[in-house]
């Protein structure tokens, strides 16, 4: 892996506007990502415009009756960034502030994630503009029919294979699967990950993404001489990410001192009680009004003491405006995108050791994969199974990118780019083009 300043074909022709736009928005942040690593990629720099355009980009109308007797119009997308290393694999979000720039970034972020812990997949993401808070249970399931119904074009089993993300649930995942098993005409159970256990899904899958965390942190955290028993760590998201991770953290001694959701933030010292919080978030929403613990305003949480700060919310937290207030040694990204690129330069001067999304929240698809290999093979494994299969892949995964973070002095998400680029350009490489 020799640095090397080819940038491309010769006649690289400038990206169309759509893929120009926005350069502060998450798309933007996913160019200047490729741009840090092209100098890494040698020969197959050549290919590097394919990871600047994705390749196949549907925006559906999504139409549904509400419950009052009018229709509604969402907004609906899917986006392949890459298939070189295998079918589409990517979460669907559904929320109000769903942006095209958005899906396709991470898009792309999951083409990086699944090359780096090396599943056959490409990249792919979907969502819908729609606050699924205001609507009712039946309309969630025909929004997420109709849409589903939409591109159904695009997505199926050896396709196109989508997954829960913010707000999206095992529940809409068995609709999306009904409702493309009825349009094909058979029950096609692979065709989406994160099913109920009882409909495909596998076991392990629900507290994946949140392992996957607590994995990859223990293991960064034994690596620079962390102790995690008495360590205190601060979670931003306290969902299916952020929830299963705090609560792995205080099981292993961790003091999770500080969480913040939506609506609130909350703050102790000594260790917050993490399934009462949890019990406390499942009744009223929000962790806002926790009992016992000092309530924060919002932007505090960024200055919290503490050893471990997980970002398991949304994109762009940590900007520039903050990086240089975080009080933690490491960060672990359990979000996607939850960083700037320079706040990462800035957490990198500072000696902040930051573990990339794209293998810190890897133990989601990497269990997806194991659902999908279960659903073709009609075979089901066990939970222990599923969970030393995923902690060893995650493990080997950070070793690999640790030791190229130190052949070539560059922080662990350049690595990861690095090492992932690799990976999908030569399959590139290999496939040649067509015609
Ligand atoms: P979720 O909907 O289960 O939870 C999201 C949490 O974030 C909630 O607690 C919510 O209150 C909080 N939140 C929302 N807006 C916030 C804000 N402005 N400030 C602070 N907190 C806020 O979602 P999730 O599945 O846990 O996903 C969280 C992140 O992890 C997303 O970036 C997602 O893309 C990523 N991710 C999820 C998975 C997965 O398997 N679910 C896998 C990989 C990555």
């Amino acid at each position: 892996m020799t640095p090397s300043n080819a940038t491309g074909p010769r006649a690289a022709h400038a990206l169309p506007s759509y893929l120009q736009a926005d350069h502060l928005g998450p798309w933007g942040i996913f160019l200047q990502q490729v741009d840090r690593v092209t100098p890494y990629l040698g020969d197959l720099a050549r290919w590097v415009e394919t990871l600047k355009r994705p390749k196949r980009m549907l925006i559906v109308d999504v139409p549904i009756l509400l419950d009052n007797g009018t229709v509604a119009h969402f907004e609906g997308y899917r986006v392949q960034h890459n298939t070189s290393r295998g079918p589409g694999k990517g979460g669907v979000r559904f929320h109000q502030d769903v942006t095209l720039s958005e899906v396709m970034a991470l898009s792309a972020w999951m083409s990086i994630k699944n090359a780096a812990v090396n599943v056959p997949y490409g990249g792919a993401k979907g969502g819908i503009r729609v606050d699924p808070r205001q609507l009712s249970l039946g309309e969630l399931e025909r929004v997420t029919r109709r849409y589903t119904s939409e591109i159904g074009l695009i997505i199926g089993p050896t396709k196109d294979i989508p997954a829960p993300d913010v707000n999206t649930n095992e529940q809409v995942m068995a609709w999306m699967m009904d409702t493309y098993s009825m349009n094909v005409g058979e029950t096609a159970t692979g065709v989406v990950t994160g099913k109920p256990v009882d409909l495909g899904g596998s076991l392990g899958r629900r507290d994946a993404t949140g392992r996957g965390v607590f994995t990859v942190g223990v293991e960064a955290a034994r690596r620079i001489g962390l102790a995690v028993p008495g360590a205190a760590v601060a979670v931003q998201g306290l969902g299916n990410v952020g929830g299963v991770a705090a609560r792995l953290f205080a099981e292993a001694g961790a003091r999770v001192v500080a969480v913040q959701d939506h609506a609130g933030t909350v703050y102790r010292e000594a260790g917050l009680d993490i399934p009462a919080l949890l019990a406390h978030a499942a009744a009223h929403g929000s962790v806002a009004g926790f009992p016992g613990a000092e309530a924060l305003a919002s932007d505090a949480f960024w200055d919290v003491p503490c050893d471990i700060l997980i970002p398991a919310a949304l994109e762009q937290q940590i900007t520039e405006a903050n990086a240089g207030r975080l009080r933690a040694r490491m960060v672990i990204e359990g979000a996607n995108g939850p960083t700037t690129p320079l706040a990462d330069d800035i957490l990198r001067e500072r000696g902040v050791l930051v573990l990339p999304d794209v293998i810190a929240n890897a133990g989601g698809v990497t269990v997806s994969y194991f659902e999908w290999v279960q659903d073709f093979s009609s075979f089901f494994w066990s939970e222990e199974e599923i969970n030393e299969r995923l902690v060893k892949i995650l493990k080997g995964a950070l070793d690999t990118v640790w030791q190229v973070a130190e052949e070539h002095r560059v922080s662990l998400r350049t690595a990861t780019f690095i090492v992932a680029c690799h990976r999908i350009l030569r399959a590139r490489d290999l496939r040649g083009l067509y015609p």
